[in-house]
């Protein structure tokens, strides 16, 4: 008998890489946010090693990524994008990790729970190093230091000698990474994803707040739907879907260099896949299209994310869209807009309207961060709450509007008790954000924040 796959279910050719391009054409175009290494051989050096490692994902998991992300573009799946800002060699332990997973395990299950669609789920982990900056130095108790630039450039710690680039650290992310991964998957199919685990994912100091204690009865909810399912006889024990979960990982693709040591072209699809993770995402500030980074990004089979800041024309965005996806694939482009709660409503229809009159089909993910980030009274680089619902708000409302799928949301996020972002039921104030204050570069959601937010969104989606 002949079967006849769903259209959703025939395999794709993956992306493949225009005529002239390689994994290295970026190199002597215009390039931003690089770091001024002291040693360029060095740079070359560890390059050369770290393409001599195994690859950190697979062609194939990249391709199941690429194949849910259609299926989010289609409006039939919800993406959730969420992790650190700045990861650190520091926070790559089997607890950091868990903590990671656990609130994004706890913010899927909210959605899905809400909304009724299958969740995309990925990480800002396993490789998110690398940060671009508004300035290349920032002046510490009145010294001028050159900024950091993420641990896999240089080190945190304010001193001139710390702040060198050193080429080393490329290897060390490797290997962080490397690590990382290694926990991840070891947890998402060792029984910590298990669906039955709902409620072991809440976290003592959460179960306190009231987003904590809300998430509790959302959890008691799904284990009463698993009994009844087991009651009516429903064998569940064969269902993988409900005892293992899958965790994509992502970072910002700001260093070309280690990129290209990772890239390698696989021979059953004849493309090109970038294995250090399954999404790369171009930084709005590197996404000039006669750039380096968008020369590379074009080449690789990934699903590619494009950070859409307040700055870009319609022009702009079409021509990246025809750029990265110039086979129009549904799903292969993931547009984050971050425009600011106050700024969403007025740019965000032209963009979905140019982006639509293209005929590529994207998801359309919502990073309510990035906008609204500002110095409050007492120094510290934060953002409100309300700023960060009132633009994924908006953003939904502009979706509806003009009759395109709300794909998702990006988020940074912590599973650990952090005073970093204003606002939440368990109010953190001006006055506490020297408390916790822990993060390595931008101000992050803590787990009670994150789990409040993610009740609201799946509210959004109901509607
Ligand atoms: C980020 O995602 O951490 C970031 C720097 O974003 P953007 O490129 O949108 O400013
Ligand atoms: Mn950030």
């Amino acid at each position: 008998m002949r079967m006849t796959l769903a259209p959703e279910l025939v395999p794709r050719a993956a992306h493949r890489a225009p005529t002239a391009w390689r994994p290295d054409s970026w190199r002597g175009l215009p390039i931003d946010q690089q770091p001024d290494w002291p040693d360029p051989a060095a740079v070359l050096a560890v390059a050369e090693d770290i393409a001599l490692q195994p690859p950190l994902v697979l062609p194939a998991e990249i391709g199941s990524l690429q194949h849910q992300l259609a299926s989010v573009a289609t409006g039939r799946s919800f993406l959730l994008q969420a992790g650190d800002c700045a990861e650190t060699f520091r926070s790559c332990t089997e607890q950091g990790v868990r903590r990671k997973l656990r609130v994004i395990l706890q913010l899927a299950i909210l959605l899905t729970y809400g909304s009724g669609l299958p969740v995309v789920k990925v990480g800002r982990i396993g490789g998110q190093f690398a940060k671009p900056r508004s300035r290349p130095t920032e002046v510490v108790d009145g010294v001028e230091l050159p900024v950091f630039r993420g641990d896999i450039v240089n080190g945190p710690e304010p001193t001139a000698e710390a702040r060198i680039p050193d080429a080393d650290r490329m290897r060390r992310a490797y290997h962080h990474a490397s690590a990382t991964l290694n926990v991840l998957r070891a947890l998402t199919q060792g029984g910590f994803g298990d669906l039955h685990q709902v409620h072991a994912w809440n976290q003592e100091f959460v179960m306190a707040s009231p987003a904590g204690r809300d998430y509790e009865a959302a959890a008691d909810a799904i284990t009463w739907a698993l009994r009844f399912m087991a009651g009516c006889g429903v064998q569940t024990g064969g269902l993988q879907a409900l005892h293992q979960v899958q965790l994509f990982t992502s970072h910002e693709a700001l260093l070309p260099e280690y990129e290209q040591a990772l890239t390698r072209f696989d021979a059953v699809t004849g493309s090109w896949f970038d294995t250090s993770a399954h999404l790369l995402w171009v930084g709005d500030r590197t996404r000039r299209l006669d750039g380096a980074h968008v020369e590379f990004l074009s080449g690789i089979a990934n699903p590619i994310g494009v950070k859409v800041g307040p700055s870009t024309t319609a022009d702009e965005l079409r021509a990246l869209c025809d750029r990265l996806d110039p086979d129009f694939v549904p799903g292969r482009l993931v547009l984050i807009t971050r425009l600011g709660a106050d700024r969403v409503d007025e740019l965000l229809p032209p963009l979905l309207r140019a982006v639509r009159s293209t005929g590529h089909l994207p998801v359309w993910a919502c990073d309510p961060m990035h906008g609204n980030t500002f110095v409050s009274k007492s120094g510290y680089k934060t953002r409100r709450l309300t700023d960060i619902t009132a633009e994924i708000a908006g953003f939904f409302a502009a979706h509806r509007a003009e009759g395109v799928h709300p794909g998702g949301i990006h988020l940074e996020l912590t599973g650990d008790d952090v005073t970093e972002c204003l606002g939440g039921a368990d109010e953190v104030l001006d006055t506490h954000l020297g408390t916790r204050y822990e993060t390595a570069c931008d101000p992050r959601l803590n787990a009670s924040q994150s789990i409040e937010l993610a009740f609201q969104v799946a509210e959004l989606l109901r509607e």
